[in-house]
């Protein structure tokens, strides 16, 4: 492979020797850069020229132009470094550069230098709005250069005209999420049980929506039905989706409204905290092994928003040690009570710092008194993002150092 490459500083440069001898030297010259991972060509140094005199410096350029059904992308690369007839062009789909993937790697021999491509709506990207960025890559030594950027240009799937809705999800306790996209001009409007209840002002461009709803918030307990359309400027209706008849109980909504009343509700803490209403077993319960939750709601009467904090705590357990029970039962350390294991101990001390005063574990194990230090420590960690072993600097919820 080097040996190949080394063999290129004889090319003739532009201007001297028959431009076809030039374009077979290229062709072999860029088999055997293409046969090469990038990983391997990174590796390898260019001959002679180095970064440091520019010789290796990327130059280029690339328009892009909207098509009926894609986009055109037009331009060229080359490097300073005349013994390199092959380098890569990079394309970028939205924010991908430089952290993730290119869309597509392609080579391009350096003399010339022409590139060409079109991409489809619907096939190379998906309907919507999307930028693209075009990157030259040495081959040599991984350098990158940015030689394009596409403005932000838009493509409407005939298929959906008016707007399209690409989720729609409900969790317990009663979160109604949706999300979709819909092309300029238009409204949308979200509507529960045939009645509008939110309507999103024109569109000045395509653009994606989302929203969430909560159980005891945006709508009460009972069946529903929630609707979706986008309207024409000249009012005309259009629906871009309908649920199926959906109940939403009481005990859902008290459950739903003791969740949300959680610390950080929507932003980090409580969000996606799956609990169910259940009129079973104990007063709550949290399998540690997908953080989801039950609550008992009328065994919880009275103390519901407690009840909901401890199980809370076992959900940033969940989270945090994502099913190593036995590298969390480890943290949490032995129990002082070998009837209840130090997770609930912990739970309780979390309870404790939440603001709550109902801990079931500390009234029965251990005459109401106060959850230890370790315990509390233990607790602020989870609360702060930490595993309970963690013995760093705390953040919100400070504990004094046992
Ligand atoms: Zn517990």
């Amino acid at each position: 492979m080097s040996s190949i490459i080394a063999s290129g500083t004889t090319l003739s440069p532009p201007g001297r020797g028959s431009a076809g001898s030039r374009r077979r030297l290229c062709r072999v010259f860029a088999c055997a850069v293409v046969s090469a991972s990038l990983a391997v060509t990174a590796l390898i140094r260019p001959p002679r020229a180095s970064s440091a005199d520019g010789a290796n410096r990327l130059f280029g350029s690339m328009t892009f132009t909207k098509t009926t059904t894609g986009i055109s992308l037009r331009g060229h690369a080359y490097v300073a470094n005349k013994a390199f007839c092959g380098i890569y062009v990079q394309l970028f789909l939205d924010d991908a550069y430089p952290n993730k993937g290119a869309k597509e790697t392609a080579l391009i021999p350096a003399y010339p230098a022409q590139f060409a491509k079109t991409w489809t709506a619907g096939s190379h990207f998906s309907y919507g709005e999307h930028t693209i960025t075009a990157v030259a890559l040495n081959p040599y030594d991984a350098s990158r250069t940015v030689i394009g950027k596409s403005a932000r240009f838009s493509f409407n799937d005939p298929k959906y005209k008016w707007g399209k809705v690409t989720s729609f999800s409900v969790t317990d306790p009663g979160w109604v999420r949706w999300s979709g996209w819909a092309p300029a001009g238009m409204r949308v409007q979200y509507l529960i049980d045939g009645r509008v209840k939110e309507t999103l002002g024109a569109l000045s461009r395509p653009r994606q929506f989302e929203r969430t709803w909560i159980l005891g918030r945006s709508f009460a307990a009972g069946a529903h039905v929630f609707q979706i359309r986008a309207v024409e400027r000249s009012g005309k209706t259009h629906v871009l989706y309908t649920s199926k008849r959906m109940s939403f109980s009481r005990a859902s909504q008290a459950v739903a409204a003791a969740v949300y009343r959680l610390p950080g509700h929507g932003k980090v803490a409580g969000k996606d905290m799956v609990a169910h209403a259940t009129t079973s077993g104990a007063q709550g319960t949290t399998n540690l092994m997908n953080c989801q939750v039950w609550i008992n709601v009328p065994r919880s009467a009275g103390v519901l928003d407690d009840v909901v904090r401890h199980e809370y705590m076992h959900v940033l357990q969940c989270r945090l040690y994502q099913g190593q029970i036995k590298a969390m039962e480890a943290d949490a350390g032995p129990s002082p009570n070998p009837s209840v294991r130090s997770l609930d101990f912990i739970a309780d001390a979390g309870v404790r710092l939440l603001g709550g005063k109902y801990t079931y574990y500390l009234a029965v194990a251990r005459a109401g008194k106060a959850p230890t230090c370790r315990e509390r420590r233990q607790a602020a960690n989870l609360l702060n993002g930490h595993k309970m072993r963690f013995q760093g600097a705390l953040a919100k919820h400070n504990v004094a150092w046992c």
